[in-house]
């Protein structure tokens, strides 16, 4: 049995379905299919959420509608017969509504996890819906009530031994050869809805591949596989065939955008290849990720993470005593969600770089209670594995750099913004 995952870019149009059929028909083994919300639409329901978070009906019934056009607008082009695509969304559709017209939302993590987990359950009954209409035959199944999660809401963490009792159960591959599941989304044990992070389907596609003993994971998208660096940034890049786990963790960790950083963890622990495979050339190999490679990666390898900000703590009573200061900086950060993506200590301070996000502003101000905090936004974090001197001239050249780590392999540049 095999996982598929197919992101939004996969499943932004009309085309894009019709190549899932295509891949799809291709493969005679079990299959579970884990799906994200078509093109943009998750940003699409958070404009969604944002006004009826701030009981502007208006904005929201409105920008609800421009969603719900976009996808009658695949629906129409893509099925023989639109009527039944329509139909198959249409309760979802109105449930939102339900929701917007019911009132004004308060906790604003937990109404994002209910409105805005509707953009998976929209796609995977418009995928499945498809391939129904297209001869595949298969089952499509509410990830809410097979994966349960933490209570965490907008970044939970998955609970393994609940969700396998759920998924195994639902899951069975006697009685249909496909499923067809949301990523991104499940619930809390009370069945309350949560999703798990932006970018959070790769994740839900290991865990499935965990749960459900996979014989691989592999994700679709819309790039030739690995490569050492973005090449919408960097020129003359190279395509990496093979990585270690521990290889994609340093990259996921650094801010390659190729792969949601947790999902690795839950593949590794079985010791399950992910493959990434372009979407739109199907035939191609694209990448494996698994536990040993026949070489070592022999190129350097780039990678850019944007909209950083460092941040520089001192107690306010000058005391020396860093762990402390530390253990309580840290949980000040953890408590408010800031992804922490370099540290450096002296003798009174603490400097971290963090991803500037709508949580900052609440860290800062309760670090300021014990901390004088100093910081700088607009920054980037380069990150390069294979350092030389070469290509560190060469993707470093007149920037202003405010901190930099080296090690034996790796060097680390936070730099302004151009
Ligand atoms: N739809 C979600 C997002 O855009 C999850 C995903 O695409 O992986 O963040
Ligand atoms: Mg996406």
């Amino acid at each position: 049995m095999q996982v598929y995952k197919f992101g939004g870019a996969s499943v932004r149009s009309a085309e894009g379905i019709r190549n899932i059929a295509r891949i799809v028909s291709g493969q005679n083994d079990s299959l579970f299919i884990v799906v994200s919300a078509m093109g943009k639409t998750t940003n699409a329901l958070e404009v969604v959420l944002d006004a009826f978070m701030k009981a502007d009906r208006k904005t929201s019934i409105q920008k609800l509608a421009e969603v719900e056009t976009y996808h009658h607008d695949i629906i129409s082009e893509l099925f023989v017969n639109p009527e039944v695509g329509r139909k198959a969304v249409q309760p979802l559709f109105d449930e939102l509504k339900n929701y917007i017209n019911k009132g004004v939302g308060d906790d604003y993590d937990r109404w994002y996890d209910h409105l805005v987990s509707y953009g998976e359950l929209i796609s995977t009954k418009i995928v499945s819906t498809y391939l129904s209409e297209s001869g595949i035959e298969n089952s499509w199944l509410d990830m809410r009530r097979l994966l349960v999660t933490d209570s965490n809401f907008r970044e939970a963490n998955v609970r393994m031994d609940e969700s396998q009792v759920r998924l195994y159960k639902a899951a069975d591959f006697n009685q249909h050869r496909i499923y067809i599941g949301q990523g991104f989304i499940g619930a809390n044990i009370k069945g309350d809805p949560t999703t798990l992070g932006r970018e959070g389907s790769d994740y839900s596609a290991a865990v499935v591949g965990n749960l459900l003993n996979a014989e691989s994971v592999t994700i679709w998208k819309d790039v030739p596989g690995i490569l050492n660096a973005d090449p919408r940034i960097f020129e003359n890049t190279v395509h990496i065939p093979e990585l270690t786990y521990l290889d994609a963790v340093e990259l996921a960790y650094s801010g390659a955008q190729i792969i949601h950083p947790k999902t690795i963890k839950p593949l590794e622990n079985k010791n399950i290849p992910l493959y990434v495979r372009p979407f739109g050339s199907p035939s191609e190999a694209g990448s494996v990720i698994k536990a040993t490679t026949a070489k070592p990666i022999d190129v350097p390898v780039l990678i850019l993470r944007k909209n950083q900000v460092l941040v520089t703590v001192r107690p306010r009573d000058f005391s020396f005593v860093l762990e402390e200061s530390l253990s309580k900086a840290f949980t000040v950060m953890n408590k408010h969600r800031l992804k922490v993506t370099m540290i450096q200590s002296s003798a009174i301070s603490i400097s971290v770089c963090v991803d500037n996000s709508r949580y900052l502003a609440g860290a800062l101000d309760e670090l300021g209670n014990d901390f004088k905090v100093t910081y700088n936004d607009a920054l980037e974090l380069l990150t390069i594995r294979g350092i030389s001197d070469e290509i560190v001239l060469k993707t470093t050249f007149g920037r202003t750099i405010l901190l930099t780590q080296r090690t034996r392999r790796t060097g680390r540049f936070l730099m302004k913004e151009i």
